[in-house]
């Protein structure tokens, strides 16, 4: 299901503050000798948010499923990751490709990652879990040693180290005595097996106050810290830890309803829709606000509005009930309204398919009117292009020949590159992009997928899967081009091994079909969103034969209109039209009219 982009809530993850919060963990644990590895699994995997904590300094990530995890991997980060959950035994092939160290209990499971890792050629890093009380994960003391012992004997595999988590089920806090009863282990463990444990890894975000009171065992040399991270709290007694923010993530909701009622329900009162019966306080006549989320979207108990001079009254399964008598500035209809999140709510609104997620970086400026043509078009030396440009009040310079240095140059100064030329120069251009402005969106407009990976195929048939690496690694470019950052719009055929991609890469793709039931508007909406989210700008493809095309593609008046929205995004850094002119094309009047359209132009002005 894709949530509806007009009307439901959102959760705006803010990067620079998760990137903060992290620094400042990651350079407290640092202090004694910790490393952090910066657990991404409340945010299902977000590659936005996992590149941000790397930025910030962990040593690696730490997730709970595999689905986040090739979410990562698909997103290029090629971090080392550690499994968090238990594999289970029929996943065991997936996580030797995917991960570099797992938490492991179960003797059966390692000997079966034994397997796997040997058959491939590969050593994967064995994590014992050791259970001190929590009940949860982990072996018992008493069987630690034996375990040890066979792990270290089996090929494929390596003993990395002993790790512990508390505060999860039992709500056991870490202690001077629970800690030392693992280093004790540890050092029980070298010792019989004359082997040197790497890590010995002491819990989570409720492990972080027994190292600020100095009391962590200095043998404790890793933390896995998720909560922390996110949301600026450490989890034993559930402060606020100190250089963090706790508003990296917040989520709005709109006001749908404002009416004044009385706060005490009307007639004989029964049970209400969860089955519970309400206790209602009686305070007399009441503005009350409904906003459109509810117990569907997310955990309401978690919520927490960032107005104070408002309060919740209550939720259904679709509405949550605002008390905006004492508003400070009294909320119209349509308003939005603003939330922090404890991690139960985070949770499920991050798992929720009704709320959108849209990740913000702090320095996203707005582009320029600059621009430089780049390549050896005819178009360039049409008199209507400048002119044309001009009157919209776009300064043009060039044309420069299409080398990196000039791409890059233009991207450097706030100049955005329109390249033209009878040769695709998609890549070049692309790899500008990202060597100056790092992550970046990147929106097709094209009827082909260009994601051929079979050596027959032509090269321009092959930009999006070179670009992405799935024909030669070092093209590589998925950590700044994110799959999840990439949109197709006006697809018109796929070949079978396009289609696998697109699926297992899940692009974000709007054949004509769906352009045709959604409206061009709201699918340019959605491609914005989707190029935007995290990204410092996006890289535009056009192509002009996703138009018309026997009336197969869009109209020019559907291409005027998405071009249109595109420049009110303020956010399209690069303009390609390179190798993708029709050919022996001599009027060149509607590709300049799209360029302008790209750049401001109105129909009316
Ligand atoms: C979730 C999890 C963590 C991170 O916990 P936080 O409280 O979010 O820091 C660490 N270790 C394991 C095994 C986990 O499952």
């Amino acid at each position: 299901m894709t949530p509806s982009l007009m009307s439901g809530p959102v959760i705006t993850i803010h990067l620079k503050k998760i990137e903060d919060n992290t620094r400042a963990i990651v350079d407290f644990c640092g202090e004694y000798d910790i490393d952090v590895i910066g657990v991404s699994k409340v945010t299902c995997g977000m590659p936005s948010v996992a590149k941000a904590m790397i930025t910030g300094g962990v040593k690696g990530i730490g997730e709970s499923r595999i689905e986040n995890i090739n979410r990562l991997r698909m997103s290029g980060i090629n971090h080392p990751i550690t499994l968090l959950r238990i594999p289970p035994l029929s996943g065991v092939d997936e996580i030797v490709n995917s991960v570099d160290i797992s938490l492991n209990s179960e003797l059966s499971v390692i000997k079966e990652l034994s397997r796997t890792a040997d058959k491939k050629g590969k050593i994967h890093g064995v994590i014992l879990m050791l259970d001190l009380g929590d009940l949860r994960e982990g072996i018992w003391p008493d069987d630690l040693l034996q375990i040890a012992t066979e792990t270290v004997g089996l090929p494929g595999v390596k003993l990395s180290g002993l790790g512990t988590n508390l505060t999860c089920y039992g709500g056991v806090l870490p202690s001077v005595k629970n800690m030392q009863v693992l280093v004790d282990h540890a050092h029980r463990i070298e010792d019989s097996l004359n082997i040197k444990l790497d890590i010995l890894s002491g819990g989570n975000s409720s492990s972080l106050e027994l190292v600020r009171q100095r009391k962590m065992p200095k043998e404790i040399n890793q933390l896995r810290i998720g909560e922390a991270i996110m949301l600026g709290r450490e989890t034993a007694y559930g402060k606020r830890w100190s250089g963090t923010s706790f508003d990296a993530f917040t989520l709005e909701a709109e006001l749908i309803e404002i009416k004044t009622k009385p706060s005490i329900p009307i007639g004989e009162t029964g049970m209400d829709a969860f089955g519970g019966k309400p206790v209602i306080e009686d305070k007399g006549e009441m503005v009350r606000g409904i906003l459109n989320i509810g117990r569907e979207d997310v955990d309401v108990g978690g919520l927490s509005l960032i107005d104070n001079s408002l309060s919740i009254i209550g939720a259904s399964s679709d509405h949550l009930l605002v008390n905006i008598t004492e508003a400070d500035t009294k909320p119209q209809l349509g308003n939005k309204m603003g939330f922090t999140l404890n991690y139960g709510a985070l949770l499920a609104g991050m798992t929720s398919a009704y709320v959108l997620k849209n990740s913000l970086l702090s320095s996203t400026s707005t582009i320029k009117n600059k621009i430089a043509m780049v390549g050896s078009s005819p178009v360039f030396n049409t008199p209507e292009i400048k002119s044309g440009l001009k009157s919209l009040g776009v300064e043009v310079t060039g044309p420069f020949t299409s080398t990196p240095e000039n791409i890059e140059q233009s991207f450097k100064t706030g100049t955005v590159p329109f390249i033209a030329g009878p040769q695709r120069v998609t890549l070049s251009g692309m790899t500008a992009m990202k060597n100056v402005l790092g992550q970046s969106g990147l929106i097709i407009l094209d009827s082909h997928a260009s994601l051929m990976v079979s050596e027959s195929a032509e090269a321009d048939r092959k930009i999006l899967s070179t670009a992405l690496g799935l024909i030669d690694d070092k093209m590589n470019m998925s950590s700044d081009f994110s799959p999840e950052n990439i949109v197709i719009i006006g697809l018109q055929e796929a070949e079978k091994e396009e289609s696998d991609l697109i699926r297992r890469l899940n692009l974000t793709v709007f054949t004509m079909e769906e352009i045709d039931l959604l409206g061009i508007r709201e699918v340019t909406r959605r491609a914005l969103r989707t190029a935007c989210s995290g990204t410092h700008g996006f890289y535009l493809s056009f192509c002009q034969d996703v138009g018309d095309n026997n009336s197969e593609g869009l109209t020019a008046r559907e291409l005027h209109l998405a071009l249109e929205l595109i420049s009110k995004s303020e956010q399209m850094r690069a303009i390609d039209v390179s190798g993708c002119l029709k050919e022996g094309q001599i009027d060149y009047t509607p590709l300049i009219h799209f360029v302008e359209s790209a750049f401001g132009r109105r129909i009316l002005g």
